[in-house]
């Protein structure tokens, strides 16, 4: 039965519910009354539910499927300005009791290296992130209790935050680990997370439950209902997404929104952040061999359908997909991205041996993190090194209150161009900061408030000159 605020997994991702949307947005799929009428809904700006957003998605009508991803521009450029936030993942430990026939972690893949970084190992990569300019990490580890205890990753994240450097400081880390108990969740909200993120990979149960054949992560109950421990341990912020390439896309879509329906229904708040990963070749996997991959037409359609009806959630995109794919979906709703990434564990002070090769999947965009920066620059974006709302408290629906009152323009507008002029000081090849440097001065003028506006420019000021309050 489907029932949004149940906390059982097969309630609020009933299965039934998932194959009525997807013969409700068939039959809908042109429909161009309802079409336009749901495209004026989601102007307002509220959303829409899975099922609307199940409608659009299957939409086929070209003027049609133009205005929605207008509108997708649109909302994106009212929620989240010109900022893209910036992170770096850090894989810990690639120790997996998992059979995930995707994933090159499985635990019968012999020929990938198995590492686990210790504490003084993570400093040394930390402080290799620090001084690329990198202020927020996602940390992300293999399923295997024995190895990958809660206290070690209670000790990494202490280890992570305790590091200064120069002016370098991780101040934001969030963490993508296995499904774990209520208690564990409260020690890692103890610990200062950020976002805690967990992809369910598939919503299709019966996929799930073959793609997952062995391990802990075999049970599906246990992996969907973890956002909802998450949340009762106290963690506000939970990040989730789905593996693209695994089941049907439209499938995938409508289960997504409803985990999200539900979070916010049972919780009062939303998840926040999306993440849309898309399958890739790995060692020991082959991508090609699962046969659900989407295009870049339909994937750009996802971003955009996914902005549209959560417009108050960050999306985040990895270096999974290529410059040419980032640059698209950028326009349409994605608003954290990751740079200069590595997917093995250890690489990022030093390159890994040929023979001991241990990364997660193919990264497709191997740019730099000043490139990154750069590139984004010149296309009018604001790189944003920004982690107050985690450091003054506001987080869950503290925050998705701030963004709903539209307040987050005045306040995240400034701090991102204060971080960004202070990465520029710091870590900027000399090329990337003189770009920089202009289009700080250009978005300036753009902070509405006037008192606001002055505060920003003495502060910017002052970070020139070298002195930082
Ligand atoms: N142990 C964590 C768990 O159980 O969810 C996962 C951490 S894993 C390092 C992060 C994510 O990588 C997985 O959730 C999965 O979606 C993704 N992943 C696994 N294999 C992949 C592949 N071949 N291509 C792209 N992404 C993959």
């Amino acid at each position: 039965m489907y029932d949004v605020n149940s906390k059982h997994a097969d309630d609020f991702i009933n299965q039934e519910e998932i194959l009525e949307t997807l013969a409700y947005a068939d039959e809908n799929k042109n429909n161009l009354a309802l079409i336009e009428s749901l495209i004026e809904k989601a102007k307002l700006r509220k959303g829409l539910t899975h099922r609307e957003a199940s409608v659009l998605l299957a939409c086929e009508d070209a003027d049609m499927n133009e205005k929605i991803f207008r509108l997708a521009e649109q909302i994106k450029k009212d929620f989240y300005g010109n900022r893209i936030v910036l992170f770096a993942p850090l894989y810990l430990s690639n120790y997996c009791i998992n059979g995930c026939t995707y994933c090159p972690y499985h635990m019968k893949n012999k020929h990938i290296a198995r590492k686990k970084l210790t504490q003084e190992e993570i400093r040394k990569e930390v402080i290799a992130l620090q001084d690329m300019g990198h202020k927020r990490l996602a940390l992300e580890a293999g399923e295997d209790p024995v190895r990958n205890t809660m206290e070690y990753y209670l000790d990494c994240i202490n280890t992570i935050y305790s590091i200064k450097h120069k002016n370098g400081a991780i101040r934001r880390v969030n963490i993508n680990i296995a499904a774990t108990t209520v208690d564990n969740y409260r020690l890692l909200k103890e610990a200062g997370i950020g976002t805690y993120i967990l992809f369910q990979e598939t919503y299709h149960k019966e996929s799930y439950l073959q793609l997952h054949p062995t391990g802990p992560k075999h049970d599906y109950n246990y992996h969907t209902e973890a956002m909802d421990r998450a949340m009762e341990g106290g963690i506000d912020d939970v990040g989730v997404g789905v593996l693209f390439g695994l089941d049907k896309f439209r499938y995938e879509f409508a289960g997504l929104l409803m985990h999200a329906e539900h979070l916010e229904a049972a919780f009062g708040v939303g998840p926040h952040t999306i993440s849309v990963p898309r399958l890739r070749n790995a060692d020991d996997i082959d991508a090609d061999a699962f046969t659900n991959g989407i295009d870049d037409d339909t994937f750009a359609k996802i971003v955009a359908c996914i902005r549209i009806a959560v417009p108050y959630t960050g999306m985040i995109i990895s270096t999974r997909e290529s410059q040419k794919t980032r640059e698209r979906v950028l326009h349409l709703g994605i608003s954290q991205i990751s740079g200069g990434s590595r997917t093995s564990v250890g690489g990022y002070c030093e390159p890994e041996p040929e023979d001991e090769k241990s990364e997660q999947f193919d990264v497709i965009d191997n740019r730099t993190l000043d490139e990154v920066v750069r590139w984004l620059m010149e296309m009018d974006y604001l790189p944003s090194f920004c982690t107050a709302c985690y450091r003054e408290g506001r987080t869950g629906d503290r925050f998705m209150s701030l963004c709903k009152s539209g307040q987050i323009q005045n306040c995240c507008h400034p701090n991102a161009l204060m971080t960004l002029e202070e990465y520029l000081m710091d870590y900027a090849s000399p090329e990337t900061k003189a770009i920089g440097d202009k289009l700080i001065d250009k978005e300036v003028l753009n902070v509405p408030n006037e008192k606001a506006r002055q505060v920003v420019l003495e502060n910017l000021r002052l970070i020139r000159e070298n002195n930082r309050r």
